[in-house]
């Protein structure tokens, strides 16, 4: 056991040493896009909660009456007797959201990605990565055993040359991108990505975490581009949406072999009811109203509009500081002026690029986040 816990202790002391150790802060949300912490009350621009749905008093009664009426949890994997009623429910209506034949419901994003990926792809296949696409996709790239093709973000001529060198060797071949991407907050260029992946013979995975509920009236990144053929279009139930889990929609052949063959289906438990109950409340709410979904971008592009910045295309900005400690001081001067916005760090996103995200809900206030760019402003 000695050199077990040396090694940690050395791990730990090298991180240490570069600022880039981490550490969990127990942390309480509350309406408003309030959180506590160490008994402080601060504004967050750090949640992904953009329609604060995961406070809804019709969201929370979803999911507290799913739990009394089902239980606590799902008891096994879907496939043995952990498919409730309400997850084939949840399927009909992300479907008809994403205007696809079918989806399946995972237990989180994360296992959506490592499931889908070595369903469709394995050795002698190749995957082509967006060189930015959430840690996920790279997992489950890795896990499918295809050769990993990484292109240079959002670079349609880089993947272009990519695909004519690569491609041939490959019986099959599938791009993967985030739709938003995480770290930027920018959109991938799906309707050439989708038209590069007809003429080459390659199937297009788009990760929505951060477009469903937020952009195009909540149908998500997709419905920014009519003319895109999307086949596999992922993205989660635990951002926008409030809830957790995650799914895929796409055509009902593809759906029907993910939930024999996706080892995180098969072999994990299913999602509990209460999730799937707060999901369908939350997608209530996102039909129900439109204009709300369309705060989040709005309030992120007054932040960038007051900073002089590019206007924000989705609710993410990212303000880049460089340094791991630069970008932690900068946290803490926030902090201090009551505002959470956590630093991310390598190897989160690449080596000198170390920065403040912000996440825009439509729970923030006007001159809240006026005041948050005047603060952001001052330590530039
Ligand atoms: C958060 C995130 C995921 C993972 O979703 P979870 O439901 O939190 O597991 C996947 N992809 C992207 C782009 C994300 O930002």
């Amino acid at each position: 056991m000695q050199s077990l816990d040396v090694f940690a202790g050395e791990k730990l002391a090298a991180l240490d040493a570069k600022s880039l150790r981490r550490r969990l802060k127990p942390t309480r949300r509350h309406d408003g896009a309030v959180v506590e912490r160490d008994g402080k009350r601060l504004i967050s621009f750090s949640c992904n909660d953009y329609l604060g749905l995961s406070q809804h008093p019709a969201v929370r009664a979803a999911a507290a009456e799913a739990a009394l009426n089902y239980g606590a949890g799902a008891a096994a994997s879907r496939l043995v007797t952990g498919d409730h009623p309400l997850l084939s429910d949840l399927e009909r209506r992300l479907a008809r959201l994403k205007g696809t034949e079918a989806a399946c419901v995972f237990g989180s994003g994360y296992l959506a990605n490592t499931g889908v990926i070595p369903t469709l792809v394995g050795p002698g296949d190749a995957v082509f990565v967006d060189a930015l696409a959430h840690a996920c996709i790279w997992s489950g790239a890795q896990l499918s055993g295809a050769k990993i093709v990484k292109f240079a973000h959002n670079d349609i001529a880089d993947l272009e040359r990519l695909l004519r060198t690569e491609r041939p060797q490959a019986r099959r071949a599938l791009v993967a991108t985030d739709g938003v991407f995480s770290m930027d907050g920018d959109i991938a260029p799906l309707d050439q990505l989708s038209a590069l992946c007809k003429v080459h013979d390659a199937w297009l995975l788009s990760d929505d975490a951060h477009g469903v509920g937020v952009l195009a009236q909540g149908r998500g990144s997709a419905a920014l581009f009519p003319d895109a053929d999307i086949p596999l279009q992922m993205g989660t139930l635990s951002k926008a949406l409030g809830s957790y889990g995650g799914y895929l929609c796409g055509s009902q052949a593809v759906i029907d072999l993910l939930k024999t063959r996706a080892r995180t289906l098969v072999y994990a438990t299913g999602l509990p009811p209460a999730s799937a109950a707060a999901a369908l409340a939350a997608l209530d709410v996102v039909e129900a109203e439109p204009a709300l979904t369309e705060q989040p971008l709005a309030k992120a592009r007054l932040f960038t509009q007051r900073l002089g910045l590019p206007d924000a295309r989705s609710p993410i900005v990212p303000v880049i500081m460089g340094e791991a400690d630069t970008a932690l001081a900068a946290s803490a001067a926030l902090e201090a002026q009551g505002f959470l916005v956590v630093a991310i760090r390598p190897p989160t996103v690449p080596e000198g690029t170390a920065r403040l995200r912000l996440a825009f809900s439509a729970e923030h206030a006007d001159a809240d986040v006026l005041r948050l760019a005047d603060a952001v402003a001052a330590l530039r």
